[in-house]
């Protein structure tokens, strides 16, 4: 909630509109808290526009990115009366066109632009280079604009742009503003109204020892190069919101030594916090239950059947042992949302927690949940 504000608040000097990236942490309940503080939400499926609706979010405050939106998730938005789709390519602006003109309505669009910006970050979550999949060119933009613009049950509304995730600087969004502000005058020029600049979302904070900027400083620098423009300003975080408000608590089972080298062996998995898996991110390891005397060198893996399945690799941490509890930091984003079952793991439970109160937000899974939906015929 404090990061919610810290970062809305950072834009408090121009029109604009903040909407929370659900796929960071998407129970109803997360969402609740942000829409009361007046957030709308950034979604990128049907799911989650359906969580946004069931959380209570004003359509119009909802905005749809994504690469392949399906008939059916265009249906669902369209009906909805969502605030515009950020539209990714030529063929998905014909098919919501289309859609539109079924339903007896019209679709308001802004183009997501893929600005060709190197936002120094890790590769997987670089979306704003010109090899990436994101978006339509730049330079092809201008030309698709005016081809979507004459279309009969588009609006064109606005332009949008989203880099990636975890920027550790402000510098590559100024160097994407500066070209999209281009764009935009260009587009006013040509008679268009361009009411929305979407800047996407992309903040980084801190995990290890890196230095992320403050959100007053992001906003001051963001407001400064885009206000003389107009229009609304609309802004998609989520790992800055919900990343460091989050912690993945797990139980030591097992230790071992396998060539000389410590395994910790914990009960939560790549399944249930992915990211070391995929990105060979860094989460800080705390201790919960008592304090360790010893520090030694040591892997945090989980039960499941995969190399690949660690939490933690070649770190000094405290010498653990089966029935500690251990602390996950920065477990918030990307965290539940990319859980999975594999290897039929029931997954975590959920809870809020504020001051020293809390709550259950989602139960811990069942042997009964993993088999929901498979057909037995018997
Ligand atoms: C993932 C995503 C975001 C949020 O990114 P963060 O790095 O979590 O702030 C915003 N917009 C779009 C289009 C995204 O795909």
């Amino acid at each position: 909630m404090q990061h919610f504000q810290a970062f809305d608040s950072a834009f408090a000097g121009i029109d604009h509109l903040t909407c929370y990236s659900v796929k960071a942490c998407s129970n109803i309940n997360i969402l609740k808290l942000f829409l009361k503080e007046g957030s709308g939400t950034d979604i990128v499926s049907g799911g989650e526009l359906h969580r946004s609706l069931m959380a209570g979010a004003d359509p119009q405050k909802i905005v749809y990115s994504g690469v392949g939106k399906s008939c059916g998730e265009i249906i669902y938005a369209l009906k909805s009366d969502i605030l515009m789709f950020n539209a990714e390519s030529p063929q998905e602006i014909d098919r919501i066109n289309k859609i539109a003109g079924s339903l007896g309505t019209k679709g308001r669009i802004a183009i997501r632009v893929n600005p060709d910006v190197d936002p120094k970050t890790h590769t997987y979550i670089s979306t704003g280079l010109k090899e990436n999949k994101f978006g339509i060119n730049i330079n092809e933009a201008y030309d698709e604009y005016i081809r979507a613009a004459k279309l009969e049950n588009i609006d064109v509304v606005g332009v949008s742009c989203h880099l990636g995730s975890q920027l550790l600087d402000v510098t590559p969004f100024l160097d994407a503003l500066k070209k999209v502000a281009e764009l935009v005058k260009k587009l006013r020029a040509a008679g268009l109204t361009i009411k929305y600049l979407d800047i996407g979302g992309g903040l980084g904070i801190t995990y290890d020892e890196e230095t992320a900027p403050h959100p007053k400083d992001y906003g001051g620098k963001i407001i400064d190069s885009v206000r003389y423009l107009g229009g609304t300003l609309i802004l998609e975080p989520g790992r800055v919101i919900a990343g460091n408000a989050g912690v993945l608590l797990s139980k030591v089972l097992y230790t071992k030594r396998n060539e000389g080298k410590k395994f910790t062996i914990v009960d939560a998995a790549m399944n249930d916090l992915l990211r070391p898996s995929l990105y060979g991110s860094f989460h800080r390891i705390l201790e919960v239950s008592r304090k360790a005397a010893a520090k030694v060198s040591c892997d945090i893996v989980g039960p499941i059947c995969e190399s690949g399945d660690f939490i933690a690799k070649d770190r000094e941490l405290p010498d653990f042992q089966p029935d500690d509890i251990i602390c996950v930091m920065s477990a918030g984003a990307y965290g539940f949302t990319m859980s999975s079952n594999y290897n039929s793991r029931p997954r975590a439970a959920e809870v809020l927690v504020s001051g020293d109160s809390y709550k259950l937000i989602r139960k811990r899974e069942t042997y009964e949940d993993i088999i929901r939906g498979e057909v037995d015929d018997k």
